[in-house]
């Protein structure tokens, strides 16, 4: 009789254990579920991001935005631009807003766009050049040079390799190095490099813009050349090329020379700066003859991403 009440007894506590057991396993599951709602990662799923995009937002996003994205329905342009390979997180809002007005544009155009300053009017927003960059410096039409911008390291360009009188042309010592690297391995195809133009200084500049604007205003100007400040040329980085049998800025394009140097020239540290069909991104229509040197190393990304300067500048060097 003892015996079997006491058993009783064990299974009463045990029977206690198991219950106060589950009621705290409860309460604390409840809890954790109420904390969990309170959370982001919660709101964010709930508003129809997958997992895979919370986590990205969480990751990259400030506070701020997160709110918004909460508070609102699900954002699919947000998404879509992060999957674009030239993203950059500052632009985000800037890629929305030109989205939102440009619908008809594709993600990876609104990215190019915004990149390169291209919802800017052109002159308008002047940022100096960066040039203690030196080979990667961008100058373009949102990136200028102050008038005494002169490279210390300017060479004159032999006759053999230019048009011109001895002296009339300069350039930087390494890219006339590299240059005359690649006029020798031309010559061993049978075509014979010449540069037209090179080093040309503020001054000059100046006087080439002035002339056409004096004569048919400031929009036919702009169209021909560069502002004072704003020309490549000024970098002593940039050569106008063509060969001995041709020298057309008409015809170069369907010259043999123009076909090895679009295959050669990043071999030896110059891009084509000003290519067909990007007009609308470099803010110069198509030159077949007009080269930048940038070094072998990025020479050879921007060639083997298909992709402009100013779009490389913008992603990998200002970024
Ligand atoms: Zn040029």
């Amino acid at each position: 009789m003892k015996k079997r009440k006491v058993k009783k007894k064990v299974w009463v506590v045990l029977a206690l254990i198991i219950i106060v057991a589950f009621l705290i396993y409860g309460g604390k599951k409840a809890y954790d579920d109420y904390k969990y709602k309170q959370t982001n990662e919660y709101k964010l799923l709930e508003v129809g991001y997958s997992n895979t995009e919370t986590k990205l937002l969480l990751e990259k996003l400030d506070k701020k935005k997160i709110e918004e994205l909460i508070n609102s329905e699900k954002n699919e342009d947000i998404i879509n631009f992060f999957k674009e390979k030239y993203f950059i997180l500052k632009n985000l809002e800037e890629y929305l807003a030109y989205k939102k007005e440009n619908n008809a544009l594709s993600y990876s155009e609104v990215v190019t766009i915004i990149n390169v300053n291209r919802n800017n009017d052109y002159y308008k927003d002047d940022h100096e050049a960066n040039t203690s960059l030196n080979y990667s410096m961008l100058v373009n039409k949102y990136y200028k040079l102050s008038a005494d911008y002169e490279p210390d390291d300017l060479v004159t360009i032999k006759t053999d390799h230019s048009w011109g009188a001895y002296g009339e042309n300069k350039i930087r010592k390494d890219v006339y190095d590299a240059f005359k690297d690649m006029w020798t391995s031309a010559k061993e195809s049978n075509i014979q490099l010449m540069i037209n133009s090179s080093y040309r200084p503020y001054s000059d500049q100046e006087r080439v813009y002035n002339n056409y604007k004096d004569k048919n205003g400031e929009t036919f100007a702009d169209k021909i050349a560069a502002r004072p400040g704003y020309s490549e040329h000024q970098t002593g980085l940039a050569l106008d090329i063509f060969c001995t049998t041709n020298s057309s800025t008409k015809t170069f394009a369907d010259s043999e020379a123009y076909t090895w140097l679009l295959a050669n020239a990043h071999k030896f540290g110059f891009i084509l700066r000003y290519p067909e069909d990007k007009e609308n991104i470099t803010g110069y229509a198509f030159e077949s003859w007009h080269y930048r040197y940038v070094g072998k190393e990025l020479a050879a990304k921007i060639y083997n991403e298909g992709i402009t300067f100013d779009e490389y500048y913008a992603y990998y060097i200002e970024k």
